[in-house]
């Protein structure tokens, strides 16, 4: 039984002071639509998990899941959704920016990027607040099943490129369509919280 089949949903926080304590974490971010939800709903196994995190109210929130008494797999607000207003964008910025920036207890950041639109602005931004802390980024480029292999095959190695400067930086593709690249993402968590 793979780790993440325990994977329970635990809180939701809305302000640093509320974060929970002592736990290795893993977060996992990506702009709205980018199908976060979708990989960490295959992750477990668990078809409707992580859509807890798009009930109204919760959706700007930072939402926790546990995997057994290891870790907490922490799913933060999706950035770049048009209709979000000022005041709210400016509270998940600051929220989302000391979190990557400051938390001690993460581990890494597993960064969902649609893999027919990559590395947008706000992903840029997400990683200019992490990459400073050296902790490890893996790029995961969701929706695979979207493309044909040669242009998979293209956009891996374009976004490889693109990263090329930041060695903590691991790049791969995904669907949760076709249950494809979910070992490497396991793998990768994995070895995180080993370390
Ligand atoms: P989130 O906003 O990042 O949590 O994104 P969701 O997981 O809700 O996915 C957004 C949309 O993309 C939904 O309509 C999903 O059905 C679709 N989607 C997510 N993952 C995949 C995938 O692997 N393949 C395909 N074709 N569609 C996907």
């Amino acid at each position: 039984m793979s780790l993440f089949s325990r994977l329970q949903f635990y809180t939701t926080v809305n302000h640093m002071r509320d974060l929970p304590e002592t736990r290795a974490e893993i977060a996992f971010a990506g702009r709205s639509n980018a199908g976060k939800s979708s990989a960490i709903n295959t992750l477990a196994n668990h078809t409707r998990l992580a859509y807890v995190s798009k009930t109204p109210g919760r959706t700007q929130h930072i939402n926790y899941f546990s995997f057994g008494d290891e870790a907490y797999l922490v799913d933060l607000p999706g950035y770049g959704y048009a209709q979000v207003p000022a005041a709210v964008r400016a509270h998940w910025e600051k929220l989302l920016g000391q979190y990557l920036a400051t938390r001690a207890q993460l581990k890494g950041l597993v960064l969902l990027m649609d893999s027919r639109h990559p590395l947008k602005e706000l992903d840029w931004q997400m990683l200019e607040w992490f990459l400073p802390t050296g902790k490890p980024v893996h790029v995961v480029l969701t929706k695979a099943d979207k493309l044909t292999r040669q242009q998979q095959a293209l956009t891996l190695n374009a976004v490889k490129k693109a990263l090329a400067d930041h060695p903590n930086c691991t790049v791969q593709l995904f669907s949760s369509l076709k249950k494809t690249g979910v070992e490497a993402l396991e793998q990768a968590i994995v070895d995180w919280i080993k370390m």
